[in-house]
């Protein structure tokens, strides 16, 4: 978490709660607004009281219609509690929290498109510098943290943070709240301890992959931005932050989706292409056309149309996108497609091969 830790300068400070949860395979916050809403809402009071924030925003995406009800009602059971409002649970301190729901945009997970959303703006991230904790929510200081996080804190604060860093492994402490789709028997979304092995995660709670373990294909493992990882791999790595990057690929969301071998590769990633050519607000020209230059080679790759020349064209598009754009999801979008052509690549170039072979060359092109 930012903390705002500069001295008052008359201008009040805010708490933003992040619960736009728009990564693909990604249910984790609204498990816990489901199951358990007080949880975020005792964290909100302490995190807003650590910043001297007297006032929280909670941004929670327009599709969870029924989880933005029950917040709601547990918003105003926490009132009438005096749990939170003025003199929150006798403590001196005043807190409000109101609910500000999305309209579906992706990008609005973005902390500063999340920002420009709650102002009434359209859901375009900002340019940093400056960052929200200097210039945030109506050009005040501003701490943007996502659910699980803030959820966190009462236990924390309970048990203390010692109890908290005893799960895990070095540099990569505490539980997690993992969620497990695809081709698994049991998907679910279940809390464990950093750093469990993935094939323990997967068999332990998901009810394994279906087929068995050698049916895996590849596991992504955080969310639609994070680089495919392959069985050979899969096998070693450990959930946690060190383990994924050693592995070439990130923790991100902690939400993987397992790809059995009756998936095929291209055709996911593919879609995730077309995720984010949709999803890309437009502001940089790397992610606008990025994104749709490689939405539109991946659909031309899932048949074979393509060339091994246009292969390696679409890797290096991946590098010229990275680095060059307002926010994250430029990268997010590089990202998949070349952990497919990295572990992928012969697998890729057999159907290149199959559509030439099928397909006689006409005027030099395919
Ligand atoms: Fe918009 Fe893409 Fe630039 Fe992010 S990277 S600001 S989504 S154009």
């Amino acid at each position: 978490m930012v903390i705002l830790n500069k001295p008052l300068d008359g201008r009040p400070r805010y708490l933003v709660i992040n619960c736009d949860e728009g990564e693909p395979n990604t249910c984790k916050d609204r498990e816990i607004i489901r199951n358990d809403p007080h949880k975020l809402i005792e964290g909100i009071l302490i995190a807003g009281r650590a910043i001297q924030a007297h006032k929280a925003y909670i941004y929670i995406r327009g599709e969870f219609v029924n989880e933005a009800e029950t917040l709601q009602l547990a918003i105003n059971e926490a009132y009438k509690a005096g749990l939170i409002g003025k003199n929150a649970c006798n403590s001196g301190w005043d807190m409000d929290i109101y609910i500000q729901r999305g309209a579906g945009a992706y990008v609005c997970g973005e902390e500063t498109a999340l920002i420009e959303s709650i102002e009434g703006k359209q859901g375009k991230p900002r340019i940093k510098p400056p960052f929200p904790a200097d210039y945030g929510v109506f050009g005040c200081p501003t701490t943007v943290n996502n659910v699980e996080t803030i959820s966190a804190t009462p236990t924390i604060m309970r048990r203390g943070g010692k109890w908290f860093s005893s799960f895990g492994r070095e540099r990569n402490h505490g539980t997690k709240l993992f969620c497990i789709s695809g081709c698994v028997n049991n998907p679910c979304t279940v809390e464990e301890s950093m750093g469990i092995p993935m094939r323990e995660l997967i068999e332990r709670h998901a009810g394994g992959v279906k087929g068995g373990w050698d049916n895996l294909l590849a596991v992504i493992p955080g969310g639609a931005s994070c680089p495919m990882i392959p069985l050979s791999l899969a096998d070693k790595c450990f959930m946690d932050y060190d383990s994924m990057s050693d592995v070439g690929s990130s923790l991100g969301t902690a939400a993987m989706l397992v790809l059995d071998k009756s998936v095929d590769p291209i055709k996911a990633i593919s879609r995730f292409s077309k995720f984010y050519r949709h999803e890309s607000c437009g502001q940089c020209t790397p992610c606008r056309e990025g994104t749709g230059w490689m939405a539109e080679m991946m659909e031309r790759l899932e048949v074979g149309n393509c060339t091994l020349e246009e292969l390696d064209q679409l890797d290096k598009l991946t590098y010229n996108i990275e680095g060059r754009t307002i926010c994250a999801l430029g990268e997010a979008s590089a990202l998949p497609v070349r952990g497919l052509i990295r572990h992928f690549r012969p697998y890729i170039e057999e159907r290149i091969k199959q559509y030439q072979a099928t397909h006689p060359k006409t005027d030099g092109h395919h």
